[in-house]
């Protein structure tokens, strides 16, 4: 089963409380070998672009900057060789 999701709409993780994707997530998205940083960045791109729906529609009417946390991080990940 798989852990460490979001929970919406405020985006925390819903095992750790951590703001999402956390640490374990990052962990488990990145155990995924082959790595492919573009299918990653795909795949996260989907979730920002949702995040920003919700913090639009459910928060404080600032949206806070979602791009490193959904996409920076994985672009400072080393590829594989
Ligand atoms: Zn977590």
């Amino acid at each position: 089963m798989e852990t460490h999701r979001a929970v919406r709409p405020s985006w925390d993780c819903e095992d750790c409380a951590e703001p999402w994707p956390c640490p374990d997530r990052k962990a488990g998205l990145l155990a995924e070998r082959p790595f492919d940083r573009l299918t990653l960045l795909l795949f996260l791109s989907g979730f920002l672009t949702e995040a920003i729906d919700d913090f639009a529609r459910n928060g404080t009417g600032t949206v806070p900057d979602l791009y490193d946390r959904f996409l920076g991080w994985a672009l400072r990940v080393p590829s594989d060789p």
